[in-house]
């Protein structure tokens, strides 16, 4: 069995357990769904501009994340 498991839990001693919605690409908290779309979810990232029905559910330490490597890529 292969493959990436999104909710898997194996962040051990932590008590930022609160799951937080952020954009997949930048890990910015401000992504918001779009009103209005007929087909499913749609999300938009007023950050990145991303727009698209992925969002991330990831706690404090999976936004950090997210958010330093978007850093890192951004900076070059
Ligand atoms: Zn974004």
């Amino acid at each position: 069995m292969t493959g990436e498991n999104v909710e898997k839990e194996d962040l051990s001693g932590g008590d930022d357990e609160k799951l937080f919605m952020v954009c997949p690409v930048c890990g910015s908290p401000s992504i918001y769904q779009a009103l209005g779309m007929i087909m499913g979810q749609h999300y938009k990232c007023p950050e990145c501009n991303y727009s698209g029905s992925l969002v991330i559910e990831g706690n404090k330490e999976m936004v950090k994340e997210i958010r330093e490597k978007y850093k890192e890529k951004k900076e070059g």
